[in-house]
């Protein structure tokens, strides 16, 4: 995915680079498709996800997901499921450690 924007948050302050495996993950229509290669970091979820904190990293990327589309907190509950789904899919696709982006 972009390397310009955390894939988490969507923030545009990426510190952090995870290596993955490229997966088809259709979650919302328009919102979140294919993932290419490796996914993007901002410094916050990065310590979310090395913290193991699955569900402060969900509902961060859930909150922000809503902030910019306000139109989905009618199926916000439908989102949270269809988000965790997809973050479990990238840590089944994480290939390696993070890597620091210069
Ligand atoms: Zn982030």
């Amino acid at each position: 995915m972009s390397t310009f924007i955390c894939d988490f948050c969507a923030e545009p302050n990426v510190l952090w680079q995870y290596p993955a495996q490229s997966f088809v993950a259709y979650v919302v229509d328009g919102v979140v498709g294919q993932s290419v290669g490796d996914w993007a970091a901002c410094g916050v979820c990065h310590r979310l996800i090395e913290a193991g904190d699955r569900t402060g990293l969900l509902e961060r990327s859930l909150g922000t997901l809503l902030e910019k589309n306000p139109n989905m907190l009618a199926a916000e509950a439908d989102l949270r499921d269809e988000l965790a789904a997809f973050h479990r899919m990238f840590f089944a696709h994480q290939t390696g450690a993070a890597l620091q982006v210069v």
